[in-house]
């Protein structure tokens, strides 16, 4: 490997991939595999919003290079989406940017804020990409750590000492991939509070705060007073709106961390394609009704899955939120054996917790994009599993 960087050699396993490469083997052989290990929506955009980005993409003069941090236009809808949805005051010039996808922003933030060495302190479980951009950022990652007695809530008094000393950087996303959890109405104000006491950027990854259920509604980290001197909150239009491989996000919050991470990215990228940002301005400021129905979707798919589960004895909690369910793996099996369990003996895909941290080890990530028609089969695929027999 003489011509790559030892930056990109270290970087963590991928434990996602060879599930894939099994799915194809398992596939040429004829099995008809489900796959519940996706993390990307399977329902289309609304009309409405691809109707914008074809008449934008007609248009020459949407062809040149956008602002380095995004159109006036896009950025004027994101301040919009936080005033009528949160209540919540955005400069679109200086506390809103574009970013290509939230991931892109995350990765990005991250080298704009660490220096060497700094400590990021980033749940476990969690994101698989917060380890992967804290190592690419030369920062040093430390494990918040989430449990299910604390409902999945920081567990801020199980910080080492020394480790809080030299972290910089907080990260949290609520609603949360993996786990399902939402935030309570004072996460965010009890993670301002401890960010402040100890320094901290908080970054808060929102990438699911419009996919809620029932009469949940996620708050914004943006609503908590003083937010915007400790916190910069990432946005994205890929869950919410199925438009994950439009590459569309945002950030807001701290206008220092605005300006260094625009400064950084117009060094790296000149923004998106500006159809995009227009058709992604025209979602953000319009009814949400779109959003509603696909929430609906994913409440009848989560209702398929839960009900199943618990028949079957498997433990899990019902989410509010997320595309997402977690569970117990059963009593006897680890998170790695119970998914390749899954796999070759039912021919269903879910993730192993553990590809989320070490705290996930004994859980297992189910994600509701496929049809109910299709969670219907795999749940029934569980129960000939008979995972009681197998266990004892
Ligand atoms: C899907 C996902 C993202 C990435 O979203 P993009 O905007 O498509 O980059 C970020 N954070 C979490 C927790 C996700 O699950």
């Amino acid at each position: 490997m003489a011509f790559v960087s030892d930056n990109v050699m270290n970087l963590p396993p991928y434990l996602f991939s060879r599930f894939q490469e099994q799915k194809q083997l398992l596939e040429a052989d004829g099995v008809d595999v489900i796959d519940l290990g996706i993390g990307a929506p399977d329902l289309p955009p609304p009309d409405f919003v691809i109707d914008r980005l074809t008449e934008e993409a007609r248009n020459p003069a949407n062809h040149g290079y956008s602002a380095y941090n995004g159109s006036q236009e896009f950025r004027e809808a994101v301040a919009q989406f936080y005033d009528k949805h949160y209540g919540v005051q955005l400069d679109p010039d200086t506390e809103v940017l574009a970013v290509i996808g939230s991931k892109e922003g995350i990765a990005h933030v991250l080298q704009a804020a660490l220096n060497p060495g700094d400590v990021a302190l980033i749940p476990d479980p969690g994101y698989p990409v917060y380890r992967s951009a804290v190592h690419l950022a030369g920062g040093k990652s430390a494990a918040l750590p989430l449990d299910s007695t604390h409902h999945y809530q920081p567990d801020y008094a199980a910080i080492d000492s020394d480790v809080l000393k030299q972290a910089t950087l907080l990260l949290l996303n609520y609603p949360n991939n993996p786990t399902a959890a939402v935030a309570d109405s004072d996460t965010f104000l009890k993670a301002i509070s401890f960010a402040r006491e100890n320094r901290l950027l908080l970054v808060h990854d929102a990438a699911y705060d419009l996919l809620t259920f029932a009469d949940y509604e996620a708050p914004s980290v943006m609503q908590v007073p003083g937010a915007k001197e400790q916190a910069v909150e990432f946005g994205s239009l890929s869950k919410s709106f199925n438009m994950a491989g439009w590459r569309i996000g945002y950030a807001v919050g701290n206008p220092e961390v605005i300006q260094a991470l625009s400064a950084l990215k117009s060094n790296l990228d000149t923004s998106q394609f500006l159809p995009v940002q227009k058709a992604a301005a025209t979602a953000l400021t319009s009814d949400l009704k779109a959003v509603a129905r696909h929430n609906q979707i994913y409440q009848e798919r989560l209702s398929v899955v839960y009900q199943g589960l618990k028949e079957l004895g498997i433990s899990v909690s019902k989410p509010n939120g997320t595309i997402f369910v977690w569970a117990e793996v059963p009593a006897g099996l680890t998170s790695m054996t119970f998914a390749d369990k899954l796999l070759q003996e039912a021919g269903v895909i879910v993730t192993p917790g553990n590809a989320f941290g070490e705290r996930g080890e004994g859980y297992f990530r189910l994600a509701l994009t496929v049809p109910a028609a299709r969670l219907r089969e795999a749940v029934e695929r569980l129960r000939e599993l008979d995972l009681q027999e197998v266990t004892r």
